[in-house]
């Protein structure tokens, strides 16, 4: 429930700022699916235009849902191996890269360990700790391979691409909607969003990024062509003893994340690194994340409970809500 009204709070500001800038006519169209509600609006185009992103929206979620037992992924975690669709090897491909890339704080095969703390069926509950032990063997080192175009696991092995489905798929929306000579849009995949184009009025695309602690924004974005997403310790969580776990976990520990960060918000060219680097920022706490953040090109907003730190590259695009004032610092990195 957290997780849909922080959604719909981000979507809702969005569709604000497109209705109120708007002197060319857009199209909204809303959906649910991946665990979240979804949004697309197209300048330029219209119904069928959105439909055509709903469908996509629709065939990547069957073929990703690590719960449905028809889907490429449930098989490949039953099975150990499936067919592997063009849509799969990339996914494997790109999550492999930042695996590497991130020092596996980006794990694609984390599902042991999120299904042990009861985040796929929403049943919940701090788990032992030699199941966590155990669990964290299986999802150490590298597991998920394309073979003779055959997704394959090694043994004990299993894949949740919870940290980059949603990122995978508003860029492939995007150039979906470019193919169909759409020349502006905004997509919102729950934390995801994914501008494309130009907003016909000139002004740029206006983002919100949540408050962790559920009181309205910390502040926007003014971009251009980008996707931005957000990573939070706040959207899918639950309390036991006083104490709060949440479905971002580390790899290396099978707990989740612990650093003080409550919050990871990444801007990027593409969905993909976007969504799956906001993953392994969160992980990997922000001292480390801001000693590699430029070698991926991007930018990022870091929260913890009383501070908000921008990179250099947002510091002309990022305008602070009035309301923080007095509950979180703004820091500006250099
Ligand atoms: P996100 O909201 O993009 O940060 O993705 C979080 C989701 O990705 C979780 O709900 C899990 O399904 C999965 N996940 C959790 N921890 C990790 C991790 N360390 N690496 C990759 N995926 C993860
Ligand atoms: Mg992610």
């Amino acid at each position: 429930m957290k997780r849909l009204s922080a959604a719909f709070l981000l979507v809702s500001l969005i569709m604000l700022s497109a209705c109120n800038h708007s002197n060319a006519e857009s199209y909204t169209a809303y959906t649910t699916g991946m665990d979240t509600s979804a949004s697309i609006t197209v300048y330029g185009g219209g119904a069928a235009d959105t439909d055509d992103c709903i469908k996509l929206f629709k065939e990547l979620e069957k073929q990703l849902s690590v719960t449905d037992e028809g889907s490429a992924v449930y098989r490949l975690n039953t099975n150990g191996s499936v067919e592997a669709s063009g849509d799969l090897q990339s996914l494997i491909d790109a999550s492999n890269r930042f695996y590497l890339q991130t020092c596996g704080a980006f794990n694609p095969c984390i599902y042991p360990l999120v299904k042990l703390w009861g985040f796929t069926e929403n049943k919940n509950k701090v788990p032992d700790s030699e199941s966590i032990s155990f669990a964290v063997q299986t999802v150490a080192g590298s597991a998920l391979s394309v073979e003779n175009c055959k997704a394959v696991l090694s043994d004990g092995a299993m894949v949740d691409f919870g940290g980059i489905a949603k990122g995978y798929t508003s860029e492939k929306m995007c150039a979906k909607l470019k193919e169909n000579g759409v020349t502006a849009a905004i997509i919102s995949l729950g934390g995801n969003i994914q501008t494309m184009g130009r907003k016909p009025n000139g002004t740029p695309w206006v983002v919100g990024i949540n408050a962790p602690n559920g009181n309205g924004l910390v502040g926007t974005l003014a971009l251009g062509e980008a996707a931005v997403v957000t990573s939070g310790s706040y959207i899918r969580n639950f309390t036991q003893n006083g104490k709060l776990y949440h479905h971002i976990i580390d790899p290396k520990t099978g707990y989740p994340v612990d650093n003080g960060l409550v919050s990871v918000t990444v801007v990027a060219s593409d969905g993909v690194s976007a969504d799956a680097l906001a993953t392994a920022f969160f992980v990997m706490g922000k001292e480390k994340a801001l000693s590699v953040y430029e070698s991926f090109g991007v930018e990022a907003v870091f929260i913890t409970e009383d501070t908000v730190s921008v990179t250099k590259g947002l510091e002309q695009k990022f305008t602070p809500d009035e309301s923080i004032e007095g509950v979180y610092k703004i820091e500006l990195l250099d």
